[in-house]
């Protein structure tokens, strides 16, 4: 299925799951029509496989963060170093970070700590965030009020449509992923069709978090045109539209270069042999 360009804003490709044919993997997925890559933090010893990943791609951008998932593994060290490591250019957000209160195990007092202090230093940074959060929209929300980072996305959103426009109020966009091909996702699917495209976009959170077509499988960047095709379906709008909105968004809410000016949002030029997001 060859579509129009079109971004996966949420890829742990630096994941072991890929070891064994992480190029392959990009290589499909760019005959596939995807021509851009973030891939966002989950804990410090990660961290440096990510950087290596933007280096060796021109269309790989990555995010660095500390994930709730592995509270465990994270300590006060980690969010020293995680502001030096910032300044490197193609790291473009901070993230994945956020609340997940589904999962009991996870100390809440700790979650918000490392949460708090990560917000702190993208609005320092001048960052935007990508956010995890599940059943913990309204306390996320009320600290993206306090400590307000440069937009971002609310990755695999899966509140209301009342808290879904208040991130968009906040400069957020929403990430969908392969949930949406899913049937009997109809909540999920209702409030796909209700939101404004201009806020959406398109991710897979590969390895995991398969969509109906790979269930039980390895989840890849090379189906997210599946999550693409299906979302045009719900939204009943031209694939081609579609795509084109949604990579827009990713750009405007992260603050990706321009390809054709070869500038960033900022207006900052790019080195030269640039970034090589096409449309
Ligand atoms: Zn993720």
């Amino acid at each position: 299925m060859k579509t129009a360009a079109i971004i996966d804003s949420h890829c742990h490709l630096d994941f072991p799951d890929y070891d064994q044919d992480r190029e392959q993997v990009l290589e499909n997925a760019r005959k596939l029509g995807v021509r851009g890559f973030i891939v966002p933090g989950t804990t410090a010893r990660r961290w440096p496989q990510i950087v290596k990943l933007c280096r060796r791609h021109a269309d790989v951008f990555g995010a660095l963060g500390l994930h709730p998932f592995f509270l465990d593994e994270h300590g006060m060290a980690d969010l020293e170093k995680l502001g030096s490591c910032l300044e490197n250019r193609k790291i473009i957000a901070v993230g994945e970070i956020g609340l997940d209160f589904m999962r009991s195990d996870l100390d809440p007092e700790r979650q918000l700590c490392f949460f708090k202090m990560q917000l702190k230093l993208a609005a320092e940074q001048e960052l935007p965030v990508i956010l995890h959060c599940r059943k913990a929209h309204d306390t996320a929300l009320k600290l993206l009020k306090r400590y307000p980072p440069k937009g971002g996305i609310a990755h695999a959103f899966n509140g209301s449509l009342q808290q879904a426009k208040a991130y968009i109020r906040l400069g957020f966009c929403l990430g969908f992923g392969g949930m949406l091909t899913y049937e009997r996702s109809t909540r999920l699917r209702q409030l796909a069709r209700q939101l404004p495209v201009e806020s959406m976009v398109l991710e897979t959170d590969a390895p995991g978090m398969s969509g109906t077509a790979h269930r039980g499988q390895r989840n890849s960047p090379e189906y997210l045109p599946e999550v693409l095709q299906t979302l045009a379906e719900l939204k009943n709008l031209p694939v081609e539209d579609l795509a084109r909105q949604t990579t827009t968004n990713v750009r405007c809410s992260l603050a990706l270069p321009d390809a054709e000016s070869g500038t960033g949002q900022n207006g900052q030029i790019d080195p030269p042999g640039g970034f090589q997001i096409t449309p």
